[in-house]
């Protein structure tokens, strides 16, 4: 069982399991409980050229080094059928990406050719009426005919997160599934998110967390960009839709939702909290790989070869920022002649390197087109393979201190800490 609070954290190079893992220790001694959960996508894998059970190890040996006794977990990130297979053993949490197979009509219409969203409908009479759901101010009604639109579209994807799902099942026992729709063009309504949840109970899917795609951009390590009021009360009518769901149709008590931050979108993070602690709710904060731009920062605040090194990444991923950018072009929103040449940045003194990188909304030389490329620039350090590493070793001091600040000063203290912590 995933606890009511927890944070995603990703690990390009696996070396600051630890340095993330003293962020929760830091929080619980402030005493809240946030529970850690390690991801890595299989897209991460294969660009590092690493192994799920080496998150798994770089877990299991931080959480020895700093004697964590309470709950944490390894996810295996927007798994799908075809990638499942060797995270299978290391990990024991499954975000099953089914993003692809929303309206997807081929399967749609072999599910319609059995009329399973006519038997969805007519199974779920209550939900083509008014429904009133606490926690949302006006009831919002279907009619039977938008009903089965809304299953249309959904129903396919449903049925392949229960594959999936089953699939893990033959493999192993015990292991918290989230089902992930968040990697698609449009938000899911609340109405929507509903029927899903009623089809997902129907499928025999014990999920405990569900990640909807929310209104607004979620660019990968830059704050939201979007209608900050719009989204406070999707998220308020999405987690009072869980709640009601989660009752009415038997699914696992502590389901929650499961926000795909792309990290750092620090402006939701009041909205956020108000609405967990209106609803008593849990929540779990899934941060992409931010902590390898810590690396980085750690790396240019040692200078000498740190910096040099930082510099040269810079120079690398401003020469391929088109391969780069190619895989994540939805997910980010880089200005390229706001991108300083190399030459600029080869001259820059570590505290300009790290003032340029470092998320602090408020510093005029923070240059968010500068940390979107460094985000998924990590080919190019993965591409220089020991060299990078042993740095990563050298200046570790710089870096872990970095990396543990940053997950507990901008991101669980905000969100989950008390008021004087
Ligand atoms: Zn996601």
């Amino acid at each position: 069982m995933l606890s009511k609070y927890s944070i995603g954290v990703g690990d390009r190079f696996g070396r600051q399991a630890t340095a993330q893992l003293r962020a929760c220790v830091k929080l619980a001694e402030d005493g809240v409980e946030v529970i850690p959960v390690w991801n890595k996508s299989n897209r991460e894998h294969l660009i590092i050229g690493s192994e799920p059970s080496a998150v798994r190890a770089a877990a299991d040996a931080a959480v020895r080094a700093l004697g964590w006794t309470k709950p944490y977990h390894v996810d295996a990130d927007h798994i799908r059928l075809e990638t499942v297979d060797r995270f299978l053993a290391p990990s024991d949490f499954f975000t099953i990406d089914v993003a692809d197979f929303i309206g997807h009509s081929t399967l749609n219409s072999q599910l319609s050719t059995g009329n399973a969203v006519q038997r969805f409908a007519e199974r779920h009479p209550e939900l083509a009426r008014e429904i009133k759901v606490p926690g949302i101010a006006s009831a919002f009604s279907l009619s039977r005919t938008e009903l089965e639109q809304i299953a249309g579209k959904y129903l396919a994807a449903v049925h392949e997160a229960g594959r999936i799902y089953r699939y893990i099942l033959k493999h192993k026992r015990d292991f918290i599934t989230e089902v992930s729709m968040d990697e698609t063009d449009r938000p899911q309504t609340p109405p929507e998110l509903l029927v899903i949840l009623a089809a997902i109970a129907d499928e025999g899917i014990p999920i405990q967390t569900i990640a909807p795609k929310f209104t607004g951009r979620f660019n990968k390590g830059v704050d939201y960009a979007g209608d900050l009021a719009q989204f406070e009360k999707e998220f308020n009518d999405d987690l009072a839709v869980v709640a009601h769901a989660g009752g009415r149709y038997g699914l696992p008590s502590n389901l929650k939702l499961s926000i795909h931050s792309g990290s750092d979108k620090f402006s939701i993070y009041g909205p956020m909290r108000r609405a967990i602690e209106r609803f008593n709710a849990g929540l779990h904060l899934k941060t992409a790989g931010t902590t390898w731009l810590e690396e980085l920062i750690g790396l240019a605040e040692a200078g000498g070869d740190g910096l040099a090194l930082a510099k040269e990444v810079y120079a690398e991923a401003r020469d391929h920022a088109p391969d780069l950018c190619t895989p994540y072009a939805a997910v980010i929103d880089i200005d390229p002649g706001k991108l300083p040449p190399a030459k600029t940045v080869q001259a820059w003194s570590s505290a300009e390197y790290t003032a340029a990188l470092r998320h602090d909304p408020k510093c005029p030389q923070f240059n968010p087109h500068v940390r979107q490329l460094l985000h998924v620039g990590y080919k190019v350090a993965a591409q220089m393979g020991q060299r990078y590493l042993k740095l990563l070793d050298v200046c570790e001091e710089s870096i872990a201190r970095n990396v543990t600040e940053n997950l507990y000063q901008r991101h669980l203290k905000p969100l989950f800490g008390t008021a004087d912590s």
